[in-house]
């Protein structure tokens, strides 16, 4: 069978992680037909446009994409042009599995934690308000009416918006995951005991979720509590469904636990479309010099090709990955377990060993 596939590479390291995991999917030998379209600044300075509608259309087409990172210059339009892709196309969960397979990490063993983010609400809905505003001006004289507090008149305002429909099909696809995947448990986490409203609700449609699906157990954690708990038993945690913002938090701690952004996937995933992506950035002060770990990414395009159903390719790759960060010999200074800098290796010579591992299966 043979695909079409939208390639974003994006910036800073996108294009060196984006290039090593087409590298590794190609070994694979799965036909593949790559679109390469622009995102971000590179796009800006090509065609006017942080997010061109060509990039849009080729994903809607080919209704799957391998993205880089993307940098929103300050002040352009978006405030960032990955939130504002993920809204156009109604990408609406952000799952990042935090496996310690890939990790050379002393301390935290035996981590296998998804992560499912809802995508689309919340803080990151984008209604904010400036300080001094007509509009900031008029809230805060609706918050005063209302008796919440009479805040100073140079405040902005930024809204929480969670939804019904939203927190009922982030919590529906968290457990169709956990179930697929033989998972045992999913745990919702909040802070309704203070934001009774918004995150009560999330919760609340969470519990309605779970009694759907009498064969996982579902419990729910505070987000404080969940923090202190993740550093100390993350080996404990197995699904973890979040609203926006607390996703994108606790990710990058997980990722933390297993040894860095440089081996940390995911994936954007909508009704008929999904864009998988590393969960790093574009981290500029590497970009161009061969030094990114490419592993997120690859790790990224196994995702891509499990969601394609090409479960075999995914499996090598991900096994190919662990093999060689394991092996420690041809990695990226970040995984050097020895601290041995003047012994790592690039981004593309990583990645060619890697597929070649691949090959050899
Ligand atoms: P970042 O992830 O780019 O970098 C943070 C640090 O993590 C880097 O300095 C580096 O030390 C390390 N790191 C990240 N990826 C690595 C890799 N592959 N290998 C080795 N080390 C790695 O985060 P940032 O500095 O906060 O953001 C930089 C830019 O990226 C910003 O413009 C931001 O908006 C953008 N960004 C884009 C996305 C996306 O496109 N999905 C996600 C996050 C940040």
């Amino acid at each position: 069978m043979s695909y079409k596939v939208t390639l974003i590479p994006g910036d800073g390291i996108g294009p060196e992680v984006i290039e090593a995991a087409k590298i590794c999917v190609d070994s694979t030998g799965i036909d593949i037909l790559w679109e390469e379209k622009l995102i971000g600044s590179s796009a800006l300075s090509k065609t006017n446009s942080l997010l061109p509608g060509e990039t849009i259309e080729s994903i809607q087409n080919n209704r799957i994409a391998l993205k880089g990172p993307a940098t929103t210059p300050v002040g352009k339009s978006f405030r960032s042009v990955n939130v504002a892709l993920r809204k156009r196309l109604d990408l609406y969960v952000n799952l990042r599995p935090v496996s310690s397979r890939y990790s050379i990490h002393k301390y935290y063993k035996g981590v296998d934690i998804i992560i499912v983010r809802e995508n689309t609400e919340d803080l990151y809905a984008g209604v904010e308000f400036n300080a001094g505003d007509e509009s900031a001006l008029h809230l805060l004289n609706l918050i005063k009416d209302k008796g919440f507090g009479d805040f100073s008149q140079d405040s902005a305002i930024s809204l929480k918006i969670i939804s019904r429909p939203a927190s009922l099909r982030i919590a529906k696809f968290a457990f169709e995951y956990a179930r697929e995947n033989k998972r045992q448990k999913v745990s919702c986490v909040h802070k309704a005991n203070i934001l009774k409203f918004t995150d009560g609700l999330f919760l609340n449609s969470f519990y309605e979720t779970a009694k759907k699906y009498p064969d996982m157990q579902a419990d729910d954690y505070i987000i404080d509590n969940l923090s202190m708990q993740l550093v100390s038993r993350p080996n404990k945690f197995d699904v973890l469904v979040l609203p926006n913002l607390y996703g994108d938090i606790i990710s990058d701690l997980c990722a933390g636990l297993i040894g860095g952004l440089g081996v940390a996937p995911g994936a954007n995933i909508g009704k008929d479309i999904a864009v998988f992506e590393p969960v790093h950035g574009s981290a500029p002060k590497y970009a161009g010099k061969n030094r990114a770990n490419p592993s997120a990414a690859i790790l990224s395009a196994a995702l891509m090709l499990r969601h394609m159903g090409e479960k075999a390719s995914a499996d090598k790759i991900e096994r190919a990955v662990e093999e060689i960060i394991k092996e420690n010999k041809f990695v990226t200074y970040d995984l050097k377990i020895d601290g041995d800098m003047p012994k790592a290796v690039g981004t593309l010579q990583m990645a060619e060993k890697i597929a070649e591992r691949i090959k050899s299966y």
